[in-house]
């Protein structure tokens, strides 16, 4: 058992790649029994973007490289990159002074970049760009005097790093029953946001509710909810009809691995579950089981998925179908403070 200190609070880890203690069953491969891989699925072009980030960074400076947050929600990347000489806080004020800090995929306020500056931090910002092109869309509203209705979870970072731009004018609204009662300031201009890694259908349900009390309500000038989180979703509800049993790899604190879970279940998977390894499957979750579908969160690697593919085939499913929905071909450049060759990132899968 080891710790990951992730700023004050401190994350226990088993060991990175836990080895399973009681092996699955050992059974012979049958034709009935199959894997169904979702594609897309794992790694977004604004995750690869910020792990890479973080590797340039301890590369290029040395370690420590201090960041601001987990990097991603992936406790596998953030073991990974901290046995490499990261060094995950919770805030600036555990930075020391003059250090290089990396800010999370998940974007920052303003005030947080502002107390970075002010102990003379050296900020490199892995900020998703799909992230920041809603903190532009909530400041500019906030100019023009919108307020804005902000679909999200509370205490997700990216939901306070989005408010953070426009703490005055927004309010959070976090699932469709908060759009029933949510007291909003009047005004005559209204707009909803909203995070980056939500269920498409549940925040159109939200949208849906908060327009039947404010019928002037602005739709956002273009989707928030990203292409990583939307490609994914199409995929598993593609494949969840026909699953006895849906395993989604991800992270608990992983918006859109959980929403994956959910997804599957609410479109006709008979049982899902997210692992963070394959040493959690259960063999009682295989009993009775024909079909597994399979599919990993934005943030995670894809020798993660390979692990559970190699524990299935033990276990007897042998015969694996990928079903791909889209292919993903989206890059981003590196953070310019990083910047030093034409390096274009994105979808890696490692
Ligand atoms: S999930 Fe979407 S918003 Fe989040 S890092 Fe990936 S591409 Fe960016």
């Amino acid at each position: 058992m080891s710790a990951v200190n992730i700023g004050k609070t401190s994350v226990e880890l088993t060991v990175r790649h836990p080895a399973r203690t009681t092996p699955l069953d050992e059974m012979p491969t049958e034709k009935s029994k199959r894997i169904v891989l979702a594609a897309p699925r794992g790694y977004c072009a604004g995750v690869d973007r910020a792990v890479i980030a973080v590797e340039k960074a301890i590369e290029q400076y040395g370690s420590p490289i201090y960041v601001r947050k987990q990097i991603v929600h992936n406790i596998e990347v953030v073991s990974s990159l901290e046995e490499r000489g990261a060094i995950f806080v919770d805030e600036v004020d555990e930075v020391p002074e003059g250090s290089h800090l990396v800010f999370s995929a998940h974007g920052v306020s303003p005030k947080v970049k502002s107390d970075a500056a002010a102990k003379n931090l050296m900020a490199i910002d892995a900020t998703c760009p799909l992230v920041t092109k809603v903190h532009r869309e909530a400041e500019r509203f906030s100019r023009q005097d919108y307020h804005i209705l902000l679909v999200g979870h509370e205490g997700h970072e990216e939901v306070e790093g989005t408010m953070g731009h426009a703490p005055e004018n927004t309010t959070l609204i976090h699932d469709p029953d908060a759009a029933d009662t949510v007291e909003v300031p009047e005004s005559e201009k209204m707009i909803w946001l909203s995070q980056t890694t939500l269920s498409v259908d549940e925040t159109m349900e939200t949208v849906r509710r908060l327009r039947l009390r404010f019928p002037h309500l602005q739709d956002p000038p273009s989707d928030d909810i990203c292409y990583a989180t939307q490609n994914r979703q199409v995929a598993i509800k593609k494949i969840a009809p026909e699953c006895d049993l849906v395993l989604v790899v991800g992270s608990s604190n992983s918006s859109n691995s959980v929403r994956l879970v959910e997804v599957a279940l609410e479109t006709g998977a008979k049982a899902a579950y997210r692992i963070d390894y394959s040493s959690e499957i259960k063999q009682e979750w295989l009993e009775g089981v024909s079909t597994i579908g399979l599919s990993s969160g934005a943030s995670v690697p894809e020798y993660l998925v390979d692990e559970v593919l190699s524990d299935l085939r033990h276990a007897g499913f042998g015969h694996v179908d990928t079903v791909t929905t889209a292919t993903e071909d989206l890059m981003f450049s590196l953070p310019k403070e990083l910047r030093s060759d034409d390096r274009a990132l994105g979808g890696r899968k490692s």
